[in-house]
């Protein structure tokens, strides 16, 4: 993918951030308790290998991921820490799991069965059996699924049973009824368990953040290294999430429209009277959603509407006033004390800030300032 350095449009991510929504996090853990930073997803859109470096600096002793691609690009960057793929990884890549020593996401005996016969014998995986509880995505449902699995590991030396987890589907909301029904079937499975592996783990950054007497010993901190609150705007973080990530670009194109001209594809917009209007080198193509027509910008300090349909890779802007081609513009964050949130963001879309975040595509430059 080509990355558009040649463009005045960019990513800004504070690795500043990154590092306090981290250590503000370690620092609330009880001894003991490891953060595995959640670094999926290009780390949310704000870059996987920075932030892992970030992270492991604020903290983090290990990494989670969502496919066995992520895990080694960390590899090939040279992290060395436990990592986990936290979906699943068909079986038949057991054996690249392990020569890196990457840990899988086992929800199934016929997984371990599968993946037995695709392991070379002088090589071990490390696995963490995924319990549904109630999230409904992946994991042993039954207790007696897990009791079998356990003792299917017990008998093969090819595997190392590392870790248990579970993930909650409501933990971020303020009623906790769902939660507890999760909480009690997690005892559940956990009653059948004849010994504790290395890692017991049930916390997002949710859970961690609201739940925390729940925590095993080890959090999947995700959203909130990024400054973002998993909740949206229904819980107060107990700490200041700061958000990491900005969006800036500059002006390429500015022009007087005469009153009763239109505005981009569909001439949906056109002027009421002559405005000063600018084109930005942004689109859809970006992760800068088309549905953001009506939105706005900042440009010194002021809410400026984007009007009419978002191109591909341009849309265009009312200014209040004229202002210079190479005029900084502001899509995200803060600007003369004006901030525009990736949340504010979502809101508009109908949708919540993660799908933001990682929806910025590969074409943006990222730029990592402090
Ligand atoms: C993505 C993910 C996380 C991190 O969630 P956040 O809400 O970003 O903290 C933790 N655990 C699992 C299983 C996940 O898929």
């Amino acid at each position: 993918m080509t990355i558009g350095i040649h463009r005045p449009t960019q990513l800004v991510i504070d690795q500043a951030a990154i590092y306090h929504n981290i250590a503000a996090e370690k620092a609330r853990l009880k001894p003991g308790v490891e953060l595995f930073q959640v670094v999926k997803a290009n780390g949310y859109g704000h870059g996987i290998t920075q932030v892992a470096r970030t992270a492991e600096k604020a903290g983090a002793t290990g990494f989670c991921v969502a496919i066995l691609d992520e895990a080694l690009t960390l590899r090939e960057a040279g992290f060395m820490q436990p990592i986990l793929v936290l979906g699943i990884t068909e079986p038949q890549y057991a054996d690249v799991m392990a020569a890196h020593h990457i840990s899988a996401t086992v929800g199934s005996i016929d997984w371990l069965k599968t993946a037995t016969n695709a392991l070379s014998a002088d090589h071990q995986l490390a696995v963490h059996l995924a319990l549904d509880t109630g999230m409904g995505r992946i994991g042993f449902q039954h207790p007696a699924e897990l009791r079998a699995a356990v003792q299917y590991l017990d008998d093969q030396a090819q595997f190392n049973f590392e870790g248990i987890f579970t993930h909650f589907a409501k933990a971020d909301a303020a009623d906790t009824a769902y939660f507890e029904q999760q909480i009690d079937r997690w005892k559940a499975f956990m009653a059948v368990l004849p010994k504790r592996p290395k890692y017991v783990h049930v916390s997002n950054s949710a859970t961690s953040l609201w739940h925390a007497a729940c925590n095993g010993n080890m959090i999947r901190y995700g959203v909130a290294a990024y400054g973002l609150n998993p909740s949206g705007t229904e819980l107060t973080a107990p700490f200041t999430l700061q958000p990491a990530m900005s969006l800036t670009t500059k002006m390429v194109y500015v022009k007087q429209l005469p009153k009763g001209y239109s505005v981009s594809y569909g001439a949906t917009y056109t002027a009421q009277q002559d405005e000063w209007v600018a084109t930005l080198p942004i689109g859809y193509a970006d992760g800068y959603e088309r549905r953001l027509q009506g939105f706005h910008v900042l440009v010194n300090g002021e809410f400026c509407e984007i009007i009419g349909r978002i191109c591909m890779d341009q849309l265009m802007i009312r200014l209040p006033q004229k202002y210079p081609v190479g005029t900084t513009v502001t899509l995200v964050g803060e600007d003369h004390g004006q901030v525009i949130s990736l949340q504010d963001i979502a809101d508009y879309c109908g949708t919540i800030h993660y799908e933001i975040a990682c929806g910025f595509t590969q074409r943006l430059k990222r730029t990592y300032i402090n």
